[in-house]
């Protein structure tokens, strides 16, 4: 059925590459014939899945999305991908993403934006669009993107899935190819919270192949959903309904309609301060980009993937780069280098660095009065192709909600908390202390 729907839904450009079909059957035949014989199933046996296309597959092409890396074939797995493959996951194919995961919008990609599956017209966000659109689609049944400003939660919310992004060091981020390595973590796509849950029990855990990986147990997060609200204490960022934030009307009444309904379920609603908010889109742009350039100074045309001709060695360089690396990935290499050079890193980088402990003890003093913090994903639905493309800080204004997440290294989802009059979708987001995903998900359960 999944190999139908994204025969169907091809025009929504949701995957990167889709394995052959009858691969894919084969495994899904084999599973059958192993459950007749009554062999020991793993805990994703037959679930077909899809991963984002910047997560290396081993044997196959793994493209970031960028023309630099579309004929790169990965000599090896991700942690993710063996952990899925090892749980019986049936992998369907690769999605589409903005190149190397930069962009709110999958109109970053070499391959083309894919498009939301709830208005064509519109994009699905980014940058994990292409996961978001393939679980919505029932392309796949989850899929694995990742989320270094929002990428997991934005375009989950833009599609009407449930989206999570782990605390930072839960999951692997080995075989992950690297944006900016101290934000990056690999998080689910589904279309309930219960089967996150079930994703989250197979990813997480330590991996001695990522040296930022957590040494933690893996609680059973299948308990927490449908544990309920009754009792807790939920903060309301008042820095994230500020008109100044400039949250779209019909959005604003949905969230709020979400947390009201939490607050009748039992939770208690506090008002809380993050009041380093207004920072957050400028320190992780910083952050990010800094961390980019050097990430990505290993694409050089000798190592890995596309090579131009050049006169000599610094020519072909130049020529690999300019020619192997589209127009937002070149931005955030210059911002990057220019923020870390001689003269300006205490300014910009090292300043940044500051603010972003701020941020996080913002967090640490909301989390000693409330035991989640519940807020709008994205400030807007989602918007038309091409409607911010052209103002790339516009663009980056779509992050605001989701970010200072990442600069703590906290634990986030996205839930559907219903659609605008048009038909689309709304998600809620969750916030949880670090490594306590499962008040987080018996949080979104209730939402959902
Ligand atoms: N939209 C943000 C950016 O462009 C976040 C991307 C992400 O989470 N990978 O950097």
């Amino acid at each position: 059925a999944v190999l139908d729907a994204i025969e169907a839904g091809e025009n929504l450009n949701a995957f990167i590459s889709v394995r052959e079909r009858d691969a894919v059957l084969a495994e899904a035949r084999a599973v059958d014939e192993a459950r007749q014989n009554g062999a020991e199933l793993g805990a994703l046996a037959g679930v077909p899945v899809a991963v984002k296309d910047n997560l290396c597959v081993k044997g196959g092409q793994t493209t970031a999305a960028s023309r630099m890396l579309a004929e790169f074939e990965a000599p090896y797995s991700a942690t993710v991908v063996e952990r899925l493959q090892d749980a019986g996951a049936i992998l369907v194919g690769k999605t589409n993403l903005d190149e190397f995961a930069m962009g709110s919008s999958n109109e970053n990609s070499f391959f083309g934006p894919a498009l939301n599956p709830h208005d064509p017209e519109r994009v699905p966000g980014g940058s994990s669009g292409g996961s978001a659109v393939a679980v919505a689609a029932n392309q796949c049944v989850a899929a694995l993107g990742s989320d270094t400003g929002g990428s997991i939660r934005q375009p989950a919310s833009h599609c009407g899935v449930v989206g999570v992004k782990p605390t930072y060091g839960r999951v692997s981020r080995y075989g992950l190819i690297a944006f900016a390595s101290s934000l990056d973590q690999v998080g689910p796509l589904t279309r309930s919270v219960d089967d996150a849950a079930r994703l989250l029990e197979v990813i997480c855990g330590f991996d001695p192949r990522d040296a930022t990986s957590a040494r933690r147990d893996v609680p059973k997060f299948t308990d927490a959903v449908g544990r309920g609200v009754e009792g807790l204490k939920l903060g309301v960022p008042k820095e994230y309904f500020a008109s100044e934030v400039g949250v779209d009307d019909e959005v604003g009444a949905l969230v709020r309609a979400a947390i009201d309904d939490l607050e009748a379920q039992g939770a208690e609603l506090v008002e809380v301060s993050l009041p380093h908010t207004e920072y957050a889109v400028a320190t992780y742009y910083l952050i990010a980009t800094a961390e980019a350039s050097s990430n990505l100074a290993r694409y050089d045309g000798a190592r890995y993937g596309f090579r131009a001709e050049g006169e000599d060695l610094v020519e072909m360089y130049e020529n690999s780069r300019s020619e192997g690396f589209g127009d937002e990935v070149k931005r955030r290499i210059m911002l990057g280098t220019y923020v870390l050079s001689a003269g300006y890193y205490d300014q910009y980088y090292g300043k940044a660095q500051q603010v972003r402990t701020l941020i996080r003890q913002d967090f640490d003093d909301a989390f000693d009065k409330v035991d989640a913090i519940v807020a709008p994903t994205a400030p807007t639905p989602a918007f038309a192709l091409g409607d911010k493309s052209e103002n790339p800080l516009q663009m980056y204004l779509e992050d605001i909600f989701t970010i200072s997440c990442n600069l703590a290294g906290l634990p986030g989802m996205s839930v559907p908390c219903g659609a605008t009059a048009a038909g689309l979708p709304v998600g809620l987001q969750v916030l949880a202390p670090a490594f306590d995903e499962e008040t987080m998900l018996a949080i979104g359960a209730v939402v959902e």
